[in-house]
């Protein structure tokens, strides 16, 4: 048979190590999987290979790659106060440009197909994720007191209209609430309004430091979870970023109301906020993804260095070195990440399945002996070992090199841009 793309010869992460496997591809979906020989418009050598659903990254703030090595090592609100805050408030459009752009680099070199955006002037990032040819939900941060003419409200709901179900269906448009500490109760129950009548995603950051949880507490009486349910917020579908400080209860509501988690685990880490309870989130049925954070908070955007951090401290925090094995991890890091992100038939190599297909060159030291695909793929393996990177049935990298982008130039762009802004 002859598809759109054929990917010849490749290893799949079903535990078979011994057996190739050909994949073709017709338009954005996976139409073939298996042992016949197959040829293709486009045909990708995938020998020594494994090929793998592409990584789904569930909270990023992608025009912050801008800040990497910027202002690290800092405590969370003065590193917000002093420092991020007020170059985000001189940034402009060419910013936001160069930011995605460079973030985007990043992502498919780095094998994740589909990302969960917040951040601003969000059609930058748009335009950035629709050249490179990525996958992606994005929501203009809002924040606020009074809904009434906010103009960051008003942006978010013009963005929708121009951008939702974009680029194929490639882009998708959510609400993003910056957090309970950002937005008072009667600007949340605005957002939820907004979103119910668009019927659209929320994407927002919950529990992430103790001492957010004491003054929401202090507040409201209740724990931002509690509190966001009682505004309505988990009536729709919604990604909850960080969820470090959740207790019985509050896991019990996310799992009732289908809140998946953005588990950050590096920028919990790095702004020493302390580390999710993932091993309880999972046990209580609560939907767990993986998110890379902006560039400053984590200071990359690798997914597997993520999804390897989360399953490790998983085992160490649980003390079960059981939690989270390797084909979970994968899962997490893929399947998960999409579902959450409410994309159907995503993040698995099935035929039916979009084809968003990432390929691991298997030819470094470390991915022999060849026992489990999977494991060395999990605990051993780098990112730069990804080879090519498919996303909607469309090759985005071949050999290492984008191929929808000008690399070189966007590195260069961006670091001249990036140090004009923090000089
Ligand atoms: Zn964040």
């Amino acid at each position: 048979m002859k598809y759109d793309v054929a990917v010849k010869n490749v290893y799949l992460p079903n535990g078979d190590n011994k057996t190739v496997a050909n994949i073709g591809i017709n338009g954005n979906k996976i139409v073939y999987i298996g042992k016949e020989e197959i040829s293709g418009t486009e045909e990708i050598n995938g020998k020594d290979m494994l090929a793998v659903p592409g990584w789904v990254n569930t909270h990023t703030h992608l025009a912050m790659t801008l800040f990497r090595s910027y202002a690290d090592d800092m405590e969370l609100m003065p590193w917000l106060q002093e420092k991020i805050w007020p170059i985000e408030a001189k940034m402009q459009r060419e910013h936001f440009k160069w930011g995605s752009y460079l973030g985007v680099v990043e992502m498919i070199k780095n094998g994740t197909t589909c990302f969960n955006d917040m951040y601003f002037v969000m059609e930058e990032t748009a335009k950035a994720v629709d050249e490179g040819g990525l996958r992606a939900v994005l929501s203009r941060c809002v924040m606020g007191d009074d809904p009434k003419d906010d103009y960051r409200m008003k942006e978010s709901l013009d963005f929708y209209k121009e951008w939702n179900d974009k680029a194929n269906g490639r882009i998708k448009v959510a609400y993003g609430p910056h957090a309970p500490y950002t937005c008072t109760d009667r600007y949340l129950k605005k957002v939820v309004e907004y979103a119910k009548q668009d019927n659209v995603l929320l994407h927002i950051h919950l529990a992430e430091t103790a001492k957010e949880v004491e003054d929401c507490a202090a507040r409201s009486g209740k724990s931002p979870i509690a509190l966001m349910e009682s505004l309505g917020l988990f009536e729709l579908p919604t990604v909850a970023a960080h969820c470090v400080y959740v207790d019985k209860n509050d896991r019990q509501i996310l799992a009732k109301n289908n809140v998946a988690v953005a588990h950050n685990p590096q920028s919990n880490l790095k702004l020493a906020s302390g580390i999710a309870p993932v091993t309880d989130l999972l046990d209580d049925n609560v939907l767990v993804t993986v998110g890379t954070d902006g560039c400053s908070s984590n200071n990359n955007l690798d997914m597997l260095e993520e999804v390897r951090l989360a399953c490790y401290l998983a085992k160490g925090t649980s003390h079960n070195p059981t939690a989270i094995p390797a084909q979970q991890a994968l899962e997490i890091g893929t399947y998960n990440g999409a579902k959450a992100l409410q994309f159907d038939k995503l993040g698995k190599l099935e035929e039916g399945y979009i084809a968003d297909i990432v390929l691991y060159n298997m030819s470094e030291s470390y991915w022999y002996p060849r026992h489990n695909f999977v494991s060395n793929l999990i605990y051993a393996a780098s990112s730069n070992d990804v080879d090519t990177v498919i996303v909607d049935g469309k090759v985005l990298m071949k050999k290492r090199e984008i191929l929808t982008l000008d690399e070189e130039k966007i590195k260069f762009e961006t670091n001249k841009i990036a140090l004009e802004l923090t000089k």
